[in-house]
């Protein structure tokens, strides 16, 4: 499947986002621009720089990240497929870029726990700093419901088994969400809410079961008003994302993402929150280091 497939709330034509989307508002210069301000510190908690958008100018994404204040990528494997080039990249940016192992819940139907749990298991022998992403999506529903579970409770397993944390999609699956996320807090499972859009009732399921939340370039968006939620995450559990290529944050809207952008996001955060935004940035990142267990 194509890497614009698969992550959690991008929109192509026809392909309408539930939250925002017809049309990019105007850029908001004012309130929260990061090219004038001084660079905030922070590592992009979830990014697809791995995948083929970024094969011709990988290295100069990744020279703007660090022009643009950042000190590292978490590069996601949503499939064994994207795992195994996330890991490539890896190795070659130590520090800086970690990777990550999992099945999306719109690939859950081909999920093998026979065959893929093993490899999932062996990546993180291999140095992946989490497992996933992985989750519940009901909201294009590309898998069957309960084969999204089934792979889902056992990626979880797995986390529990080698000590990692989980990387969580979760999309118009409250409900599931939060009875998987209760079950795998009591068993000490400990994750990230990723690209997080849900709502306050199942943040605060995340929160109390220990686990992080993520906000991505959604929030930068004119039509986001859950401010109530930017402002719920406790500064100890939050974390910022690009999830490049999607969702570039205002002013960047429509254009490929990629994670220097993380830094709108930040001051977005820090804006709504009332908080400076260099302080807000060093516990941010953190928060990160921490979580993932990056060295
Ligand atoms: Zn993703
Ligand atoms: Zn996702």
């Amino acid at each position: 499947m194509a890497a614009r497939e698969r992550c959690a709330r991008r929109g192509g034509p026809g392909q309408g986002l539930s939250l925002p989307a017809r049309h990019d508002p105007e850029p908001r210069r004012d309130e929260h621009a990061g090219a004038s301000s001084s660079p905030l510190p922070f590592i992009d908690s979830h990014a697809h720089i791995a995948a083929e958008g970024f094969d011709e100018d990988r290295g100069a994404v990744l020279g703007r990240l660090h022009d643009a204040g950042g000190q590292g990528v978490i590069c996601i494997g949503e499939s064994l497929e994207a795992a195994r080039r996330a890991n490539t990249l890896a190795a070659g940016h130590p520090g800086r870029v970690w990777w990550t192992a999992g099945v999306h819940p719109h690939d859950a139907a081909g999920y093998d726990p026979g065959t893929d749990g093993p490899v999932i298991r062996q990546a993180m022998r291999d140095g992946a700093v989490a497992v996933g992403e992985c989750g519940l999506d009901y909201h294009y529903d590309h898998s069957p419901r309960p084969l999204q579970r089934r792979a889902f409770a056992d990626q979880l397993a797995l986390a529990k088994e080698t000590g990692r944390p989980v990387v969580l999609h979760t999309r118009d699956a409250e409900e599931d969400t939060t009875a998987m996320l209760r079950e795998a807090g009591d068993a000490g499972i400990r994750g990230v809410l990723h690209c997080y859009t849900g709502s306050l009732a199942l943040a605060e399921v995340g929160l109390a079961a220990g686990w992080s939340v993520s906000f991505s370039g959604i929030v930068t968006f004119k039509k986001w008003d859950d401010l109530d939620l930017l402002r719920l995450v406790p500064a100890d559990r939050l974390l910022v994302e690009s999830d490049s290529p999607y969702l570039a944050p205002v002013p960047f809207r429509g254009k490929r993402n990629e994670p220097a952008w993380c830094a709108y996001t930040l001051r977005r955060l820090a804006e709504v929150r009332a908080e400076d935004p260099a302080t807000l940035a060093a516990q941010v990142l953190g928060n990160t280091r921490r979580l993932f267990a990056l060295d």
